[in-house]
C-alpha cells in the first residue's frame, strides 16, 4: 500500500465526455442520496444510466442531456433498486426502462418509504413526496447486450454485491463502465442492502474487465486503482469483523472497537461503518 494516499477535496460535476458519446454525471460530493448517472450516445439514439433521485436533480440531468444532444434517450438503465438511482425514472417517458430481474423485484418490495428516507435524508423529505416510482419494463437475468447507434451496450450481473440486482453497464470498445454503486470513490460504500463478501467478490470479476475509465454510484470518475481501493477497504472490514464475531462480541460493540484508519479515515460517510458490521454479521450468521 503507498505510504500517502490523500482524499481530493472537491471533483467537477455535471456531464463529463469519457469517449465521443460516453458520458459520466457526476454529482458533487456523492453523499448519501446524490449519485451519479451517465449517457451514452449513438446516433440519434442515446441511452441514460439511472435517473438520480428528487425532481431537481432529474431536471438539472435532463438539462446537460439536452445541451450535447438532440438524440432520443431511448433506453434507462437502473444499476440497482435505490431511490437514488430511480427516484426520477417518471422523467423519462420516453425510454424503455431495464434493470436486472432482482433489480425490479427489489424496487417493487422495498417501495417509496418516504418516511424512512426522510429520516435518512431529511433535506429531501419534500423532493420524496414527488416521486412517482416507474419499475423496469424489460428485465434480464446474466447479460444483456443493447446497440444504441454505433454504440454497443453490455448490461452484466456478476452475483450479489451492493443489492441483489446490481448491474454493471460496460462498453467494451470504449473501455467505460458503469459500476453503479458497486463502485463508491472516496466515499464510504453504502451498506444498507449489501452482501460484503459478494460484493468483493463482483469487484474481483470487475477488475478483469477491459476499462480504463470507471463511473461510481457515488464519486468522481476513477479507475481500476480506485476500485481496488475499495474492495481493500471492504476485505479490512471483513477481516476485523470476523475476528471479533469469533471473539463472542456483539455487533454493536465490534463496530464501535472498529477502526479503519490511515487512508480510509479519509472518506466521507463513515458513520455508515456500523451497518457495514451489521450485514458482515448477518452473512457470518447465515441469514443473509
Ligand atoms: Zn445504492
Amino acid at each position: 500500500m503507498p505510504r500517502r494516499r490523500t482524499v481530493p477535496r472537491r471533483w467537477h460535476g455535471g456531464l463529463q465526455e469519457l469517449a465521443p458519446g460516453v458520458y459520466a454525471y457526476i454529482q458533487p460530493t456523492g453523499a448519501t442520496g446524490v449519485s451519479n448517472a451517465g449517457l451514452v450516445v449513438g446516433g440519434d439514439e442515446a441511452l441514460a444510466v439511472d435517473s438520480l433521485m428528487v425532481p431537481r436533480m432529474t431536471r438539472a440531468f435532463r438539462r446537460a442531456i439536452r445541451r450535447v444532444t438532440q438524440a432520443r434517450v431511448r433506453y434507462l438503465v437502473n444499476t440497482h433498486f435505490h431511490v437514488d438511482h430511480v427516484g426520477g425514472n417518471q422523467f423519462f417517458q420516453e425510454a424503455t426502462i431495464i434493470s436486472h430481474v432482482n433489480c425490479r423485484r427489489e424496487l417493487l418490495e422495498f417501495g417509496l418509504p418516504i418516511d424512512l428516507l426522510s429520516q435518512l435524508m431529511p433535506r429531501y423529505a419534500q423532493g420524496f413526496r414527488q416521486i412517482h416510482l416507474v419499475p423496469a419494463s424489460i428485465t434480464y437475468e446474466d447479460k444483456m447486450i443493447l446497440y444504441v447507434g454505433d454504440k454497443e451496450v453490455h448490461l452484466l450481473y456478476l452475483g450479489r454485491a451492493h443489492t441483489q440486482g446490481d448491474t454493471l453497464v460496460y462498453l467494451p470498445k470504449e473501455k467505460v463502465l458503469f459500476a453503479g454503486d458497486v463502485a463508491f470513490f472516496y466515499v464510504t460504500p453504502g451498506p444498507y442492502h449489501c452482501h460484503v463478501s459478494g460484493w468483493i467478490r463482483v469487484a474481483d470479476l470487475a477488475q478483469q474487465l477491459d476499462v480504463e475509465a470507471i463511473v461510481p454510484g457515488h464519486g468522481p470518475v476513477g479507475d481500476k486503482k480506485l476500485l481496488r481501493e475499495m474492495r481493500e477497504y471492504l476485505a479490512i472490514v471483513r477481516r476485523e469483523a470476523r475476528k471479533m464475531f469469533r471473539e463472542g462480541l456483539p455487533p454493536e460493540e465490534a463496530a464501535q472497537r472498529l477502526r479503519v484508519g490511515g487512508y480510509y479515515a479519509q472518506w466521507a460517510e463513515p458513520s455508515r461503518l456500523p451497518i457495514l458490521v451489521q450485514r458482515l454479521y448477518m452473512e457470518l450468521r447465515g441469514e443473509i
